[in-house]
C-alpha cells in the first residue's frame, strides 16, 4: 500500500514544482517588463529612496534641463532640502500657485 502514498507524494511534488516554477517565471517576466520600461523611460528612479516610479504619475521637480521624479512628497522635500543645503537654488515646483512668472 505504500506505493499509493509515494504516488500522492510525487503528485504533490510535481504540483509544488509547477506552482513554484510559475511564480519564478512571473518574477522574471516582471523584471523583464520593468527593465523594458526603464529603458523606454516609462519608469524612472526616485533619487532619494531609489524606488522606481511611473514617469507619468510621479511627483516631478524640474531642475533646468533635468526632471527629477519622486515617489512622494516626502522624497521630494528631502531632495529639495539637500539642494538647499548644498547652496543651490530650489527649482520651481510644478504648482499653479506661484503666478509671479
Ligand atoms: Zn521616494
Amino acid at each position: 500500500m505504500i506505493w499509493k502514498w509515494l504516488l500522492v507524494a510525487a503528485a504533490l511534488f510535481v504540483l509544488y514544482k509547477l506552482f513554484v516554477g510559475d511564480r519564478d517565471r512571473d518574477e522574471k517576466k516582471k523584471a523583464k517588463v520593468q527593465e523594458r520600461k526603464i529603458a523606454a523611460g516609462e519608469l524612472v528612479k526616485d533619487p532619494v529612496c531609489g524606488t522606481y516610479v511611473e514617469a507619468d504619475s510621479s511627483i516631478k521637480v524640474r531642475d533646468g534641463e533635468a526632471v527629477h521624479h519622486f515617489c512622494g512628497y516626502d522624497c521630494r522635500q528631502k531632495f529639495l532640502d539637500r539642494m538647499q543645503d548644498s547652496g543651490r537654488e530650489i527649482p520651481r515646483l510644478d504648482k499653479k500657485d506661484d503666478d509671479d512668472d
